[in-house]
């Protein structure tokens, strides 16, 4: 394997499958048969999954509430997820913790640190939950700090398509993938990677970012292999 400790970055979205709204079992099962095979090679996985299949803090406050309750709203349901994942990669008897940011103790542990990075180091999957724990950011954002508190080797962002394009290639077919970017390029073609915030803070820490389709089978494998399969963002 390239990278020996992964972040693995998965949008709430990703979980829905087939369905418009909320988790799919058959989702949960597929991602976690994939962390599997990644872990199994010795790979240490730390996980942030977003909350867009239940609830943006954005589609609140565009609905007349409060931004800062509504977006408390949406970590709130990136626990719902985490929680999800925990228990779909416990049933393929990948051992997980969730951590989360917003502290609630019945439910899984707070986040801290050197924790996380011990359970790393034990083989255990740490899937972070509740973002930053702080309103107006977003789960990217979270990720690409989380991917730096661990010392990872790369952030992994999984979506649709196999990597950054021109244009959008749901809806041309002539779009190219770009094989590698650099920050500067993303951020100044406004390229559709993840938040600015979030690549942004990747930038000052010259954190590599890759972007890969996590829909095709054996894809986190190949991603953590090293294999081209996507865009690789530095600098
Ligand atoms: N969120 C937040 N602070 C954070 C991370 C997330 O307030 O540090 C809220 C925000 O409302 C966001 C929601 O949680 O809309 C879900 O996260 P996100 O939109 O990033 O999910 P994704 O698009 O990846 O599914």
């Amino acid at each position: 394997m390239k990278y020996n400790r992964i972040l693995l970055k998965i949008s709430g979205e990703a979980l829905m499958g087939e369905d418009c709204f909320g988790i799919s079992p058959e989702m949960i099962q597929f991602v976690a048969s994939e962390i599997k095979q990644v872990h199994s090679q010795g790979v240490q996985l730390g996980l942030v999954i977003g909350a867009g299949n239940i609830f943006r803090g954005m589609a609140g406050a565009a609905s007349g509430m409060d931004r800062a309750n509504a977006d408390n709203m949406g970590m709130l349901a990136t626990v719902m997820n985490a929680l999800a994942m925990q228990d779909g990669l416990e049933q393929q008897l990948v051992p997980a913790r969730v951590m989360s940011a917003i502290p609630m103790q019945t439910v899984c542990e707070p986040y801290i640190r050197r924790r996380a990075l011990r359970h790393l180091e034990k083989g255990r999957v740490v899937i972070f939950a509740a973002g930053t724990g702080n309103p107006y950011f977003t789960t990217d954002t979270a990720a690409v700090l989380r991917a730096l508190e661990i010392n990872a080797d790369v952030i992994m962002k999984a979506t649709r398509v196999d990597g950054v394009y021109d244009r959008d290639p749901e809806k041309d077919p002539q779009a190219v993938r770009f094989d590698t970017l650099s920050y500067t390029r993303v951020l100044q073609e406004n390229l559709r990677v993840m938040d600015a915030a979030g690549i942004s803070l990747a930038r000052d820490s010259n954190l590599p970012v890759f972007v890969f389709n996590m829909k095709k089978q054996g894809n986190i494998v190949r991603a953590a292999a090293g294999e081209n399969i996507g865009t690789l963002i530095t600098r």
